[in-house]
């Protein structure tokens, strides 16, 4: 689907030159259902362009539900179930709090 605007092109050159086939007495009928028809091709593909993008998986847990504590420095930074969200730069965080400080904060996942 990565060339679907390509495709899009040629298909609209096709139309219009179908168009262009037709005798002078239908070439004005031709050239306007041309003109809705591209029309309608160009609306469809302003709405694709969201279902082009393969959908980025959120994570359902982060590699590591235990980490190093930023704070006191304990592996008992665990992660919080259900708490993964996109972060500011395109990836993904997730919420931990720490069992031994109680420090917690959003960390990045892979
Ligand atoms: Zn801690």
């Amino acid at each position: 689907m990565a060339d679907a605007p390509a495709r899009f092109s040629a298909l609209k050159e096709s139309i219009r030159e179908l168009a262009d086939l037709a005798g002078p007495e239908h070439r004005e009928r031709a050239s306007t259902l041309a003109d809705s028809l591209v029309d309608e091709l160009e609306g469809l593909l302003g709405e694709m362009p969201s279902a082009l993008k393969p959908a980025r998986q959120r994570p359902k847990a982060p590699r590591d539900e235990v980490e190093r504590c930023p704070v006191c420095t304990l592996s008992s930074y665990h992660y919080q179930r259900g708490t993964i969200r996109e972060s500011e730069h395109g990836g993904f965080e997730a919420f931990y709090r720490c069992g031994s400080c109680a420090h917690e904060g959003w960390k990045e996942i892979q």
